[in-house]
């Protein structure tokens, strides 16, 4: 089996470019991190948030998953990545801020709208997209098909948020004000970033 060239390509320019200017670096990292920040996005190609936030390895905690979810706490001894994600962030690295970054036609997010077909017999992405169902019930009648994507993007945006302060040690950093939480939106088209207020609207985070 052929290893994908792309990537050999890509890592080849790394290694001789990169890796060698950024040696020092990467040799300080190598004996551990410290990454200030997590963000938990989507897995799509389009969002890449070290792309968006143009950062370096070491500043940013990622976790990416189908829609940028958080599920709600819960213990029942099934497999939580997207929940061990947040508590090693959380509770080992002992990150400052979460982001819960959000983004413009998310197919994860349509597919639940579409409400189609499950994709295989197990249809994990059918039982994962299921957690959205909270949030749709406030958006569905927003508008035409595309307005009302979008405002269940945003609304997925703010449960993760809220789901996130089910998790009790995340709630009691919150509330002593040592964890902060964030909520951002990613235009793919126009690459504006819009940051959730207080009030609930997403504003421009640069004009
Ligand atoms: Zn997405």
């Amino acid at each position: 089996m052929t290893f994908p060239t792309r990537l050999e390509t890509g890592y080849r320019s790394f290694l001789g470019e990169t890796f060698v200017r950024e040696r020092g670096r990467y040799e300080r990292l190598a004996t551990g991190q410290r990454p200030e920040i997590m963000v938990i996005g989507c897995c799509d190609s389009r969002v890449s948030p070290e792309v968006i936030f143009d950062v370096s390895p070491g500043e940013i905690f990622v976790a990416r998953n189908v829609a940028n979810l958080v599920p709600p706490y819960e213990t029942s001894g099934k497999y939580h990545g997207a929940s061990a994600a947040v508590e090693f962030a959380v509770q080992a690295l002992q990150v400052k801020h979460i982001v819960v970054l959000g983004h413009e036609k998310c197919g994860g997010i349509e597919a639940f709208m579409a409400g189609g077909e499950p994709l295989s017999s197990g249809d994990f992405i059918g039982n994962w997209l299921s957690l959205l169902r909270p949030a749709f019930a406030n958006v569905e009648k927003k508008g035409d098909f595309a307005q009302r994507r979008r405002a269940l993007e945003q609304a997925t945006i703010e449960l993760s948020l809220t789901n996130l302060m089910s998790f009790p040690w995340v709630a009691r950093l919150v509330e002593r004000g040592e964890l902060h939480l964030h909520g951002a939106y990613f235009g793919v088209g126009d690459g504006v970033l819009t940051v959730r207020s207080e009030d609930g609207e997403f504003r421009r985070l640069v004009r």
